[in-house]
């Protein structure tokens, strides 16, 4: 077979890691030729400033050596950068003239550093901060001269002017702004940080405008629009980056600050995409590497044709790499008439916290000192977790730093630019016998990149050492496997044709069959995350009989279907007949013999015991009940005829209410409807969710809900833990796009097999 041929102009952090994400799902598909202008084969851009402060090397930041692209069939061009893309004969031109054909095309050239366009802006000894060659300049520089100015008092600048100190240099920092990182912290964080970095050597030099370089061939200093001058033999402009679209540049594909894409990386050029730091999403450009790893999961599954949900866009945090200086911001950092904010200082512990909160969720975070909770607060931040979430978290987890680790739920992401949980790094260290936090980093990615987290990582490790595997025990299915839910859900996603029993093989089952906790959320996974079809496999009850429910549909029945279920019951001699919570009915021990002719009969067809709809509950209705507003019976008939043989993680049961006294107590159930002047309101357990909706669209939002907690929740979770651990808000965001989309949910499973 032929494979495609796929072409990435770019070979930095983006770029190949969209490529690693390819290879994850279709090892074999493409022909993969990449191109990249600098040198080295993919390295750790963000690990530079580590370089430049000696504490690692060029050598051990490669994220990718030689053998990789090797051992993957990759031709990789190193220092031949492509100059031309030809979008009609579908090839690239490098600057060696090679032609090279694509039917696939990434670009992934980053950005550029911003040079400001000072007089003397050219000399010797001026220089930016973006790779590896400009760190071997600044390393050269300092074995002979001595005093350095950084413009920028950004997140890089300081840690280029960290670096500097560490090489032996005099370093000023010179910013712009009245207070450094004024693009990550509030002015108070920023004063301690500013006294923290004081106390390390550097001198900083606020409010002031660069205007001139001076020297003659090399630069001899740095003066200011304010007339006044400070001596340099080295410059560096930290002053920020622009997107580099040189090379879509006059080939029709669409740019504006940077090459625009939509949610798969796509540009308006069939066949050409584009991701990282060159890439415009909904208006924005993203500088860090967290959502330049989400934008390759969504190319990826794109170029793969699967099924993904796309790129949204993503909540920004940064962490500074300065050893000794802990600081994380996330989110929105200032204070506003919108905005309250709560704050902590601690002068002892030399210590500050503040968390931002807009429209009673948590919004923003700005950490001084101790950064443990940052991921934690990121998290919420994305998820926009209720206030009153947020306090119950707090009180959790003070404490000591073993309680604080124990609290963290399984799902609890500790690595933000990885998206790594502490559950797959807790089930690494367990299921691999990792003994060391670099044996985690190579195992599950987390602290790879800017390697913030790498002081929690450590902690994780440390308590389960201490506390044995016990823990880690409590967060595995069952106990067949070590595997927990996540990676149950990875390997199906990563594996989607493989069958159940080599998936277990896979994940190191230690039963070779599962048992009555495993095997039900091994199917219920297939389902969901691969797109086969996977059998039922009915439960018994305890006596080995089985259980059948004759559906009435919104809690609405007849004389003649009571006849029906009663001449069923007389002539299959069914022992116990029972009413059970919500509008449901449930005739107990029926023969293994007699259940299919007894579902036939009953105009069954679903599998009468499982996770799915319970029922629909309703109230007397627009004639009887006191206060109806709307046609509740109507409604409850209608959503449980469609809705009614989908498998869901847990049991759903539904109310509606057709007015204003909520007679079937839709604010009780996982799910309530209650009818209002203006339409249908639709409740989540027991919070508002959405409004104003005429039936149709009640019926589509319901089933827009369940659809993403069928495809995001763990088996087993019940709709409010669900809902606390994703964030009602990002709950409604998921379910109305599907809403919109007119998505329907698909259900994967054959018909229930005994
Ligand atoms: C010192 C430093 C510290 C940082 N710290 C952090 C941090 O702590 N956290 C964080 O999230 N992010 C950090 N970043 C930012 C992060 O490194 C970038 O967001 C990330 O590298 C962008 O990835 P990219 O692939 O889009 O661009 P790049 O990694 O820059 O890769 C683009 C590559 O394309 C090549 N290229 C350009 N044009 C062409 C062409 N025409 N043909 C072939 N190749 C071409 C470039 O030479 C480059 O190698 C830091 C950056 C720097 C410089």
């Amino acid at each position: 077979m032929n494979k495609r041929k796929l072409v990435v102009i770019g070979n930095g952090m983006a770029g190949v890691r969209a490529v690693e994400e390819i290879l994850a799902i279709h090892p074999n598909e493409f022909e993969i030729t990449i191109f990249g202008k600098e040198p080295h084969p993919n390295y750790n851009r963000i690990l530079l400033s580590k370089v430049l402060q000696g504490d690692t090397t060029v050598e051990s930041i490669t994220l990718n050596d030689w053998s990789w692209y090797e051992a993957n069939h990759i031709t990789l061009f190193t220092g031949e950068p492509v100059a031309q893309i030809n979008t009609n004969k579908k090839t690239v031109v490098t600057a060696k003239d090679r032609v090279v054909p694509y039917d696939e095309l990434i670009i992934a050239t980053g950005s550029l550093p911003f040079m400001l366009p000072l007089p003397g802006a050219k000399k010797e000894g001026v220089t930016a901060f973006r790779d590896i060659y400009d760190c071997e300049k600044m390393v050269e520089s300092s074995k002979k001269y001595k005093k350095a100015i950084v413009i920028g008092g950004g997140l890089l600048g300081l840690e280029a002017a960290r670096g500097l100190l560490n090489l032996g240099m005099n370093v000023d920092v010179v910013h712009i702004g009245d207070y450094i990182m004024d693009r990550q912290l509030d002015p108070a964080a920023a004063r301690m940080l500013q006294r923290e970095l004081e106390e390390q050597g550097m001198n900083f030099l606020l409010q002031k405008n660069s205007a001139e370089i001076t020297g003659h061939k090399r630069v001899k200093g740095l003066r200011f629009s304010d007339g006044s001058w400070r001596e340099a033999d080295l410059i560096v402009m930290a002053v920020g980056v622009r997107p580099n679209t040189e090379v879509a540049a006059g080939t029709g594909i669409e740019i504006n600050r940077a090459i625009v894409v939509d949610d798969y990386m796509r540009t308006n050029i069939p066949h050409v995409y584009a991701v990282g730091e060159c890439a415009e999403h909904r208006g924005f450009v993203y500088g860090l590497v967290a959502p330049l790893y989400e934008q390759g999961k969504a190319l990826a599954a794109a170029l793969c044709k699967r099924e993904h949900a796309g790129y949204q866009g993503s909540v920004l945090s940064t962490q500074l790499k300065v050893s000794g200086v802990d600081v994380f911001s996330a989110g929105e950092f200032m204070d506003s008439d919108e905005t309250q904010s709560m704050q902590w200082f601690d002068g002892i512990q030399n210590t500050y916290k503040k968390i931002v909160i807009r429209d009673n969720k948590v919004a923003g975070a700005v950490l001084f000192g101790d950064i443990t909770e940052g991921a934690k607060l990121l998290g919420m931040i994305q998820k926009k977790t209720d206030y009153a979430v947020l306090e119950k978290e707090m009180q959790r987890g003070a404490g000591s730093k073993d309680e604080q680790i124990a609290a963290m739920a399984d799902h609890d992401i500790v690595c933000a630019c990885n998206g790594v949980s502490k559950g797959t790094i807790v089930g690494a260290i367990c299921e691999q016998s990792l003994e060391s936090v670099d044996d985690i980093k190579a195992c599950t990615k987390a602290s790879s990149s800017c390697g913030g987290c790498r002081p929690v990582v450590a902690d994780i490790l440390d308590f389960i050492r201490r506390n044995g595997t016990e823990e880690a025990k409590k967060l595995a299915l069952c106990t067949c496997t070590e595997a927990d839910h996540a990676d149950v859900i990875e390997a199906i996603e990563r594996y989607p044709d493989e069958l159940m029993e080599e998936l277990m093989h896979r994940l190191g089952w230690k039963t070779e069959k599962g048992c009555g906790i495993c095997q039900p959320a091994l199917r219920y996974y297939m389902g969901v995350h691969s797109e086969r079809a996977v059998d039922i496999v009915e439960e018994r009850q305890g006596d080995g009989t089985y259980m059948a429910a004759p559906r009435m549909y919104g809690g609405i029945t007849g004389a003649e279907q009571l006849r029906n279920i009663a001449n069923i019951v007389e002539k299959y001699e069914i022992p116990l007949v029972k009413l059970a919570t919500g509008p449901r009915m449930e005739l107990y021990g029926i023969e293994e013999h007699a259940i299919a002719a007894v579902r036939a009969e009953l105009s069954t067809t679903a599998p009468a015991y499982g996770k799915g709809l319970r029922a629909v509950g309703t109230c007397a209705g627009i004639r009887y009940a006191k206060g109806a507003l709307q046609d509740s019976l109507a409604l409850g008939r209608k959503l449980e005829k469609q809705l009614e043989s989908f498998i869901l993680p847990e049991a759903v049961t539904i109310a509606v209410s057709s007015g204003l006294y909520d007679e079937a107590k839709s604010l009780q159930q996982e799910i309530g409807l209650i009818g209002a002047p203006a339409g249908w309101e639709l409740y989540v357990s027991g919070e508002r969710f959405y409004v104003s909706m005429q039936p149709e669209e009640a019926v589509q939002m319901t089933q827009s809900l369940l659809h993403y907690y069928q495809k995001t929740a763990f088996y087993g979770e019940a709709i409010e833990a669900w809902v606390e651990r994703i964030g009602i808000m990002l709950v409604r965001e998921e379910a109305l796009k599907r809403k919109n989309a007119g998505t329907v949910i698909q259900n994967p499973w054959a018909a229930a097999a005994l």
